[in-house]
């Protein structure tokens, strides 16, 4: 079988993610209008989190739900030497750090700065919501956005001719990663996926 479909850019299908509610656990969903934008800039689209199971509304502005990272990038203040840390990714923000100085070895506290943690792919980058729709397999997780995105990814896994198609650099095939590619997982991930229903 060859793959046909266009070379969409993952945030082709970011219009619709189902995410596991922050309320009730259950599916819901968040929905975002991408206006003409083709690269994804969170802060300039406009998000809305429906659960239709516990009726929780929730339009995006600076709600996030995931993780945060805390950023130090400064002058040593007793010898001036450039300190750069960073914390793990945590719900728990300190505003402040203890940080050792490797050249001059003294301690002292400095301000943290914060922001959203967004490495973790199996969230969705407007609210940082668990997916939905995500199946362990092996050491990796497969995910989803929607049921449009699951069955172009079905198509790329169960294709045995991927090229010729118009490939570029935001295109979501191009950043899958090697294990998805990788022909020698192929049937074992059309098996995972094939009963992952909403
Ligand atoms: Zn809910
Ligand atoms: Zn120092």
């Amino acid at each position: 079988m060859r793959f046909t479909q266009p070379a969409y850019p993952t945030v082709y299908f970011s219009t619709l993610i189902w995410v596991r509610c922050p309320n009730c656990n259950m599916a819901a969903k968040v929905e975002t209008n991408l206006g003409k934008l083709t690269i994804p800039e969170p802060q300039q689209h406009q998000s809305t989190l429906k659960c239709s199971g516990c009726g929780l509304i929730k339009t995006h502005n600076e709600l996030w739900y995931g993780l945060y990272q805390g950023h130090l990038s400064i002058a040593c203040g007793f010898c001036g030497s450039h300190l750069n840390y960073t914390t793990k990714p945590s719900k728990n923000i300190k505003t402040k750090a203890a940080k050792t100085c490797e050249v001059c070895n003294k301690e002292k506290e400095y301000a943290l700065q914060w922001y959203k943690f967004k490495q973790d792919f199996a969230i969705d980058p407007y609210f940082g919501l668990d997916l939905y729709l995500q199946v362990n397999i092996k050491e990796n997780v497969f995910w989803v956005y929607n049921i449009d995105h699951l069955k172009y990814l079905r198509h790329y896994v169960s294709s045995t001719l991927r090229e010729g198609y118009g490939r570029h650099k935001y295109s979501l095939i191009t950043n899958l990663p090697q294990w998805i590619k990788a022909a020698k997982n192929r049937e074992l991930i059309v098996k995972k996926i094939r009963f992952f229903r909403k």
